[in-house]
């Protein structure tokens, strides 16, 4: 009985609301207030936003300063990758280190989730700041190690002042 009452208390004073419009008004009210806001619209690529130290964009592998690639070679990446989006290939060198004869990254597949440069135990696999860019071929969708490799070397200034300012976060 008591519950039958409250919910024709209710249904009044829904129907009241609507009659005022209530709804309306506090929704005019909204759009009012953004219409003398500071706009905020970007002129891309003129403007660009700012990215954060751990931005996940185009991937690159890195050396060490003296020029030796830091791979070893050992898959992590490859069996965390969600996206199988890693194919690496590995050999051993004459001097008992393992290092990769192929290391590709399927752009197409990835899905930019970080878990390979998470993984990574010697921090050889990493997400750069880079995010544009484009194919004309389906065939260049295919990263290889050699390209991998470029973009690390090209990038190694950025990729350690990001790294170093992360580190200082944690
Ligand atoms: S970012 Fe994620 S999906 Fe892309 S290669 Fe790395 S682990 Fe795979
Ligand atoms: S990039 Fe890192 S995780 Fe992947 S195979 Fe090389 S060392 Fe292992």
């Amino acid at each position: 009985m008591r519950l039958q009452r409250w919910n024709t208390v209710t249904s009044v004073g829904q129907y009241v609301k609507s009659l005022l419009l209530l709804e309306l008004l506090r929704g005019m009210l909204l759009t009012g207030r953004h219409l003398f806001s500071r706009k905020i619209t970007v002129q891309y690529p003129e403007e660009k936003t700012p990215q954060s130290v751990r931005f996940r964009g185009l991937h690159a592998l890195r050396r060490y300063p003296n020029g030796e690639e830091r791979c070893i070679a050992c898959k992590l990446c490859e069996a965390v990758c969600p996206a199988l989006a890693i194919t690496i290939d590995s050999e051993l060198n004459d001097d008992g280190t393992r290092r990769t004869t192929r290391y590709d990254i399927d752009l197409f597949k990835c899905i930019y989730c970080g878990f390979c440069e998470e993984a990574c135990p010697v921090d050889a696999i990493v997400e750069t700041r880079i995010f544009e860019y484009h194919f004309e071929e389906r065939s260049e969708s295919i990263m290889t190690k050699e390209q991998l490799l470029a973009v690390g070397d090209r990038e190694e200034a950025q990729i350690a002042a990001d790294r170093a300012a992360d580190a200082a976060y944690r």
